[in-house]
């Protein structure tokens, strides 16, 4: 499932490839709960548009388009963005059957699969928006349109700071890996990456969240921006298992820690990784290093 740092690659990837460009065309499927906006709306409020910026909310990618509307995108479980002709992003090998490898992406044309297709104007390739299960999601919103799905969100996490997390905890007695993965606390962070900064953190996943201590609330923060910046830099090979479009890894090889390395001995202290569920989620720790 795409977290914050594949949707940041694919923004930095898309965006030179969008930006500036108008749609001469919008290519859709057959109407689905894939469109928040029906099709035909859709065509209707974005062909002849052009982009003027591409930003990110959470895992939300927004096209800001020249009348003021907005496109907001989410890859879902298996959605891909990409711009024909390249590679983008590697999802991860649970995400199932139907997703394309960057190699496949780069030799590939519009398929059953393909739920919007950019024509665009001048140099570059088409952006293909690929979904096999069709949990992504496509809506557009007018310049002002209140949107609850981004309204919602709390501050992104590549910028969180620990008096943000230690405010949010206060006096809270669920789990703090509860209040890692709530949107509205802090927009991106997903099951993995939660995980891996617990970990390093030293936390344990199902610790109340208003008993971890300002010390470690200063730990958590910088352990967040340090596994989501590494993994942005490696394309995502840290965590995610992404592969470069020619088949290389990322140079800098940290691997998961402790995220679906249930049974394996810690690489710390050779302690047995830890498995349960916390807040409805499979969640991995280490229990001798983790309190
Ligand atoms: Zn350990």
């Amino acid at each position: 499932m795409p977290e914050l740092p594949e949707v940041e690659i694919t923004l930095r990837k898309l965006r030179p490839a969008l930006v500036g460009r108008s749609v001469s065309a919008l290519d859709t499927s057959a109407n689905s709960y894939f469109f928040v906006t029906p099709p035909n709306v859709l065509k209707r409020g974005v062909e002849g548009r052009r982009a003027v910026d591409l930003v990110r909310r959470g895992k939300y990618l927004v096209l800001l388009l020249d009348d003021g509307r907005r496109l907001l995108l989410h890859l879902g479980m298996t959605g891909q963005l990409f711009v024909a002709g390249e590679g983008s992003v590697e999802l991860l090998p649970t995400t199932g059957r139907g997703t394309l490898k960057p190699s496949q992406q780069q030799r590939f044309s519009p398929d059953k699969h393909t739920h919007l297709v950019f024509r665009l104007t001048g140099d570059g390739g088409d952006v293909y928006f690929r979904d096999p299960r069709k949990f992504g999601k496509v809506q557009l919103l007018g310049p002002r349109q209140p949107c609850e799905r981004l309204d919602k969100l709390g501050p992104d996490a590549l910028g969180v700071t620990a008096e943000h997390l230690r405010a949010a905890a206060r006096g809270r007695r669920g789990a703090v890996k509860g209040l890692l993965l709530n949107q509205a606390v802090l927009a991106g962070v997903g099951n993995i990456y939660a995980d891996e900064a617990l970990f390093l953190a030293r936390i344990r996943p199902g610790r109340a969240a208003g008993r971890v201590t300002r010390a470690e609330h200063e730990a958590l923060a910088q352990a967040l921006r340090s596994v989501l910046q590494r993994s942005i830099e490696t394309g995502g090979s840290s965590i995610s298992d992404y592969v470069h479009p020619d088949g290389q890894r990322g140079s800098y090889q940290l691997g998961r820690m402790v995220y679906a390395r249930a049974g394996e001995p810690c690489s710390q202290c050779g302690a047995t990784i830890a498995h349960r569920t916390v807040a409805q989620r499979s969640s991995h720790y280490c229990p001798s290093c983790q309190r």
